[in-house]
C-alpha cells in the first residue's frame, strides 16, 4: 500500500500546512460524497494532482476547526487557551469534535514522544475498495494546519493506512517532518509503519 503522498514524489514539506491563513473564515457542511467525486475527478488529472489540490484545500477547514475546538474546549474545561489542555483531555475531546462535525469515529493514541495515532473505523473521506492507495487528502491537510495551530509548532500529517484501499481503519500518523519522512520511506519501501517505532511505542 502506498501512503497518502503520493509515490515517486518523497515526503517533504508540503505535506505540512502553511505558515498563513486566514484568520477568520465561515464554515458549512458539504456532503462527504462530494469530496469523493472532487478526488476521483482529480486523481484523472495525473499522479500527485489529487493530493497536493485536497491537501492545500484541508488546511483551510483545519484552520476553521481549530477555531470550532477553541470554543469547546473553553466550554468543556474553562481552559481559555486551549495549547493549555490537559493531555488527558485530548483525545476525548478531539474524538467528540470529529464526531460532531460528522468526520467519524476516531481513536487517538500517542507514539512515544514522536507522534500520535488517529484511528478511525468509519472516516466519512474513505470510499471503500475504490483505490490502491491512501487517498484521504483532504483529511490529511485539515488535521495538519489543526494540529498546528493546537501545538503551536509545525506538525505534519501521512495517512499510513486507508479504508479506500482494503485498510480496516483510516490511520493518520502526525509528527515532525523528520519522523514521517522516515516512516514514508519505510512504506516505500514495502515494510509497515509501525517499523518506524518501538514495541513500546505502538499502542496494544
Ligand atoms: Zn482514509
Amino acid at each position: 500500500m502506498r501512503a497518502s503522498s503520493c509515490g515517486g514524489l518523497g515526503f517533504s514539506r508540503r505535506f505540512a500546512p502553511p505558515e498563513t491563513l486566514p484568520a477568520v473564515m465561515t464554515t458549512f457542511h458539504i456532503a462527504a460524497t462530494s469530496l469523493h467525486r472532487l478526488r476521483r475527478r482529480l486523481l484523472a488529472a495525473g499522479p500527485g494532482v489529487a493530493a497536493e489540490i485536497l491537501q492545500d484545500a484541508g488546511f483551510a477547514t483545519g484552520e476553521a476547526m481549530f477555531g470550532s475546538w477553541s470554543d469547546r474546549v473553553s466550554d468543556r474545561t474553562g481552559v481559555g487557551d486551549s495549547g493549555q489542555l490537559d493531555a488527558a483531555w485530548f483525545a476525548p475531546l478531539m474524538a467528540d469534535l470529529c464526531t460532531n462535525l460528522g468526520w467519524g469515529t476516531l481513536a487517538v493514541d500517542t507514539l512515544g514522544e514522536r507522534a500520535i495515532l488517529f484511528s478511525s473505523p468509519d472516516w466519512e473521506e474513505a470510499e471503500p475498495g475504490s483505490t490502491d492507495h491512501a487517498g484521504c487528502y483532504f483529511s490529511c491537510g485539515c488535521l495538519a494546519a489543526f494540529l498546528t495551530a493546537q501545538a503551536g509548532a509545525a506538525l505534519a500529517v501521512l495517512e499510513v493506512e486507508c479504508r479506500s484501499c482494503g485498510g480496516a481503519h483510516c490511520r493518520f500518523l502526525a509528527g515532525s517532518a523528520e519522523t514521517l519522512a522516515v516512516v514514508y520511506d519505510l512504506i516505500a519501501a514495502g515494510r509497515t509503519w509501525r517499523d518506524a517505532f518501538t514495541e513500546h511505542e505502538l499502542p496494544v
